[in-house]
């Protein structure tokens, strides 16, 4: 039997080698098994779909999103094995997917909201980790540091997890305002390069170009999260291409948050266009219903994007990996393969 075009592109992405820069832990499990772990726990009835994964749901703003990990999340990383619950439909997802390679964006201030014993909790992460590798799927756990808490916390945070080796960088992340941009937390980002950590930044999400701008030119930030905004400014277009800075972007999040006008004006095509290393991600597939597969489908279909685009987006994620050579090269190397074998002819 042929394959009907559509069928051949769902089996083309479902074997590409992937990797994924932008992806919250917290956000990422699957909603079949949030819902049924929460009826597990605490015999909570929750609906197969949840009503923000209505095609035209929108946050009403971050304060709602953010509701979505206390409601849902909390109750389930309270009791004793929830971080290992959650990592380990994580760590299924992306096997499933066959993500390669992922930067896993852990919120340490959940924790302790939570009164979690930090050491316990990255002793789980790192069997998770492990786990993951032995399956095929590489991931690094990047410390998400809540920019409205200040630069002291976040010195006070990178300083706080370097002991732990299954701490691969640090990423700035929360409510994007002027006064906290990524120039502020200059101490910290020293203290984490210093010893040898990635640093990246959410920038030019809810805040203008000026944020992208700040990350880049004063606090070096190569690696940014979003960066949405850009596209308002020539300037910040042409200083992302000069420095090569590589960009996470995210579109159902930017417009289920509201961050873009619409899916079909999102800049990934654009900044793509005009030479800006960009890559794909889902951010919090489990609020936005769409995982990297997913969002891969949707922009085949809603905005006509080729294979060979998507291919080179993930050569541009795997370019920035944490990763030695050898790696590295397995990793070009795979890709290659499967552009040859679903690309070219
Ligand atoms: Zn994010």
């Amino acid at each position: 039997m042929v394959k009907s075009e559509p069928n051949r592109m769902l089996e083309a992405l479902a074997q590409m080698p992937k990797a994924e820069l932008h992806l919250h832990l917290e956000g990422a499990p699957r909603w079949s098994t949030v819902r049924e772990a929460l009826h597990r726990h605490h015999r909570w009835e929750l609906p197969q779909t949840p009503p923000f994964h209505a095609p035209d749901f929108r946050f009403a703003d971050f304060g709602e999103f953010k509701g979505c990990f206390r409601n849902y999340i909390y109750p389930w990383l309270q009791t004793k094995k929830g971080y290992a619950e959650l990592m380990e439909d994580v760590v299924d997802s992306l096997v499933e997917q066959r993500i390669r390679y992922v930067e896993l964006n852990f919120n340490v201030a959940t924790v302790d909201l939570l009164n979690l014993d930090l050491k316990t909790v990255l002793e789980q992460l790192a069997v998770s980790v492990a786990t993951a590798g032995d399956r095929g799927t590489i991931i690094r756990i990047i410390v998400g540091i809540d920019r409205s808490q200040g630069s002291e916390n976040a010195r006070l945070q990178v300083e706080r997890m370097l002991p732990y080796p299954v701490i691969s960088g640090f990423d700035l992340h929360g409510l994007e305002t002027p006064e906290t941009r990524a120039d502020r937390f200059q101490d910290a980002w020293a203290i984490a390069r210093d010893a040898g950590k990635k640093v990246k930044v959410h920038a030019g999400e809810m805040d203008g170009p000026a944020s992208i701008h700040a990350a880049v030119a004063t606090a070096g930030i190569t690696q940014i999260g979003h960066g949405t905004s850009a596209i308002e400014s020539p300037e910040v277009v042409n200083f992302l291409l000069e420095r090569g800075v590589v960009v996470e972007m995210c579109p159902t999040s930017n417009e289920r948050l509201g961050n873009v006008s619409s899916y079909q004006n999102h800049p990934i095509l654009a900044l793509d266009e005009a030479g800006v290393k960009v890559t794909l991600n889902s951010d919090d597939p489990t609020w936005f219903g769409l995982n990297l597969t997913q969002e891969m489908q949707r922009l085949v279909s809603d905005r006509q994007v080729s294979l060979d685009c998507l291919a080179r987006w993930t050569r541009n994620a795997f370019e920035v990996a944490i990763a030695d050579d050898t790696m590295r090269s397995q990793f070009f190397t795979e890709l290659e393969t499967w552009q040859q074998t679903h690309c070219h002819g």
